[in-house]
């Protein structure tokens, strides 16, 4: 996959959360699979806490912020397949969005995510859309995520409106909370159907 090149964003600035190989090339036999996720959405909506949660089952209420691009992974199964999941966690903010892009190529999968808590998350959806239409592949699975329903008392985005905007988009949705773990493991996971069950179909494993 194509990589960015010099400046703070170069590969020795990763941090990885949790890694099993250093491969990026899809493994494409009947028993496994890996797909690659890419992460996106405002700054500080909890992209990096889902990660984590999913990762590795935990939450930190003062995570770092992101810079440039982290990446974790986690091996799932669907179907007796194992199929790993390579997820790449971005940096919401302006200033790294050239990065960001970089990072739709070869993405089966992306999370789009913003907090129920913030409406100017949700009112910024339509342009991560428009980077996702741009510049990932047109058969990329996109779940869109309403995080930090653990928020309920602080909520500015109801259900009904992430529904209808996904609905409208066609895209997936599920409200999650990386502090309590509610619907994260769903929301990856059913990403991963959605892409194997796709595959399948049209014979592109
Ligand atoms: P990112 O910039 O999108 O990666 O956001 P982070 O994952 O760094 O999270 C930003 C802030 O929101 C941090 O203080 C997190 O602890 C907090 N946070 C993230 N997810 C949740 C959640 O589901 N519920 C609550 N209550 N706080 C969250
Ligand atoms: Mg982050």
């Amino acid at each position: 996959m194509s990589c960015c090149s010099g400046t703070e964003s170069g590969p020795d600035r990763f941090n990885e959360v949790r890694t099993t190989t250093s491969s990026n090339v899809a493994n494409r036999d009947q028993n496994s699979r890996m797909f690659k996720y890419i992460v996106v959405g405002d700054s500080a909506v909890g992209k990096s806490c889902l990660l984590l949660q999913f990762v590795d089952k935990k939450f930190e209420d003062q995570h770092e912020l992101t810079i440039g691009v982290e990446f974790g992974s986690r091996t799932i199964t669907i179907d007796n397949c194992q199929v790993k999941l390579q997820i790449w966690d971005t940096a919401g903010q302006e200033k790294f969005r050239s990065i960001t892009r970089s990072y739709y190529r070869g993405a089966a999968g992306a999370l789009l995510v913003y907090d129920i808590t913030r409406r100017e998350t949700f009112e910024h959806l339509s342009n991560w859309i428009e980077d996702c239409k741009k510049y990932s592949s047109q058969n990329i699975v996109v779940m869109l995520i309403g995080n930090k329903s653990d928020l309920e008392s602080s909520r500015q985005v109801t259900t009904a409106e992430g529904q209808s905007f996904a609905e409208k988009h066609g895209l997936y949705f599920k409200e999650t909370s990386a502090k309590t773990a509610e619907n994260v493991d769903e929301a990856f996971i059913k990403t991963a159907q959605e892409i194997y069950a796709f595959q399948n179909k049209t014979g592109t494993v």
